[in-house]
């Protein structure tokens, strides 16, 4: 089509950003395509971009689903040029999401002449297709010196039935590199037939890789002649490609998303939505799905007057000592608060029940002298021999619930001590619960993580008592150390895996450890 030369700008209209949101894995996408998400008034998306994605949006960003499924199109392209179009002229900037490359099999390149056409301004940011990114979780370079030196896009979405095809099937079936099919799944038998039948050997290795890139990725390696039934019988569905050439073959040895510990597995993260980060990552890292559902979330204590009390005379204390990073978060906010400076913590020597609460400390340049051996309050007690500890001040800012080890402990060995509360945790208003619920039910989720007794204790008091250990049932329960899984024998939970590190690092490589035995085994499977 050309573009008509005398096509203005219309002036004031946003501009649309077709962006590349990549094959499935949120973390593909690009740098720049990431910063036009976070920064525009509206998100067009359709069911091939990530859902993690939309999380990067402005919260007051407006989010417009226009996806495609096969036929079942939500809105017709046309409509879909027409809302971008009206949403631009609105002003309104706009991160058009388009799975994999907006420039390959998406039809970006129709939107933006329509754009053109409106006098609409747009950018492309170029994605990591589906035809490179699908093959390579699956191990199957496109291109390997050994086996091809040309690869081949081509659309598989041909109606079989027309009576002249849009493919000169000579050229793919001729071509010495690799060919990979889009769109194809529901075409499989007619183009292995029609590559076949114009040459290409039909014992030529093929391969399907279905929804790669994500935890639900399934892989096929077969042979052209072979791959239609084996993928019937497989259940193989869009969307996938197909990859055929010797490439394909090298699955076998080079396959390493799909042996990752977690591939394939949902677990569940039951803390405050603002801990869940960091795990949820850790998960991911390894294969896995993380599914959040926060049970707590960290709030102000009622009252903070023994805290500013306490940091009032910070200086008297011989030691403050910290059980996590929450407390440490929470107190330095209120000591800043009150002291306005945290040089004013000179005084006091600093302790700490794990490194992770004491790198928190230390990331506000403050050293730490004492770091409990075994992270729990008894392993903290161990390190404070009794001489050190006799007429000494100790200040323990903390949750308002809490165990009472650590202030009894030093209270026996003759150190003076305060408690303070410097946060709660309170039952989570979990908006998911239903969602979760079903999960659970349908044996979806495949393990269900606590890292502190507050987590135990509120996921069985939001899904009930009464019906929490047939939800649970057959998945894996794993506890961040002993008093968590104490909590959970309280509750009747079973404890199948403790991490031997009370860290969430420590956690996640248990749970990890315990799925790759139990492959090993050719057990413990679920789900
Ligand atoms: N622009 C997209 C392709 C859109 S056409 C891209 O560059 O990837 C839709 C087809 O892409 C699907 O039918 C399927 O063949 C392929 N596809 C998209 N995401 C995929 C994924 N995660 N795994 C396998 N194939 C995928």
């Amino acid at each position: 089509m050309t573009q008509d030369s005398t096509t203005q700008k219309t002036s004031g209209a946003g501009t649309v950003f077709l962006i590349g949101a990549g094959p499935g894995d949120p973390g593909l996408i690009t740098v720049r395509g990431l910063e036009k998400i976070r920064t525009a008034d509206a998100v067009v998306y359709d069911y091939l971009a990530s859902p993690a994605l939309l999380n990067e949006a402005r919260p007051d960003a407006e989010l417009i689903y226009v996806g495609k499924k096969g036929k079942d199109h939500t809105l017709e392209q046309d409509a879909i040029n027409d809302l971008l179009i009206a949403k631009a002229l609105e002003g309104k900037s706009i991160a058009r999401l388009k799975g994999g490359d907006p420039f390959v099999f998406g039809r970006g390149g129709e939107e933006a002449e329509e754009l053109v056409r409106a006098g609409v301004p747009f950018e492309v940011v170029p994605g990591v297709t589906s035809a490179v990114a699908a093959p390579a979780y699956a191990g199957i370079p496109v291109t390997h010196r050994d086996h091809a030196s040309m690869v081949m896009f081509i659309t598989g979405h041909e109606d079989p039935t027309k009576e002249e095809s849009a493919i000169d099937w000579e050229v793919p079936a001729r071509c010495p590199g690799t060919l990979v099919f889009l769109m194809g799944v529901k075409n499989l038998p007619y183009i292995t037939e029609c590559l076949m039948k114009h040459g290409k050997p039909a014992d030529t290795p093929a391969a399907l890789v279905r929804w790669g890139t994500t935890p639900n990725q399934v892989s096929l390696v077969s042979t052209l002649k072979k791959i239609p039934h084996e993928a019937e019988h497989k259940g193989i569905k869009p969307p996938a490609v197909l990859i055929v050439g010797s490439v394909a073959g090298l699955h076998d040895t080079l396959a390493w998303y799909e042996n990752k510990p977690f591939f394939g597995k949902r677990i569940l993260i039951t803390r405050s939505r603002e801990q869940s980060v960091g795990m949820a990552r850790q998960i991911s890292e390894k294969g896995g799905e993380p599914v959040l559902f926060p049970t707590i979330t960290i709030q102000p204590p009622a009252d903070t007057t023994r805290l500013d009390e306490a940091i009032e005379k910070i200086a008297e204390y011989d030691w403050v000592i910290f059980t996590s990073v929450n407390g440490v978060e929470r107190f330095f906010q209120r000591f800043l608060h009150v002291r306005c400076d945290v040089r004013e913590m000179a005084g006091p020597r600093i302790a700490a029940i794990g490194p992770v609460t004491a790198a928190a400390v230390q990331g506000r340049g403050i050293k730490v002298q004492l770091l409990a051996k075994e992270f729990t309050a008894e392993g903290l007690l161990a390190g404070l021999p009794e001489e050190r500890t006799r007429g000494k001040r100790f200040l323990i800012p903390r949750a308002e619930k809490a165990r009472d080890v650590l202030p009894e402990g030093i209270a026996a060995m003759g150190g003076l001590v305060d408690v303070v509360p410097v946060y709660r945790t309170c039952v989570s208003e979990v908006s998911d619960v239903e969602k979760v619920r079903d999960m659970l039910q349908k044996k979806r989720i495949h393990a269900v993580t606590f890292t502190s007794s507050s987590t135990v204790r509120h996921f069985v008091e939001i899904l009930g008592r009464d019906s929490v250990h047939a939800l649970t049932d057959g998945a894996v329960l794993a506890s961040i150390g002993p008093i968590t899984s104490r909590t959970m024998k309280e509750e009747q939970l079973p404890v199948h895996v403790e991490a031997s590190k009370y860290t969430i690092a420590g956690l996640v490589n248990a749970l990890a450890g315990h799925f790759s035995r139990s492959f090993r085994d050719g057990g413990g499977e679920v789900g």
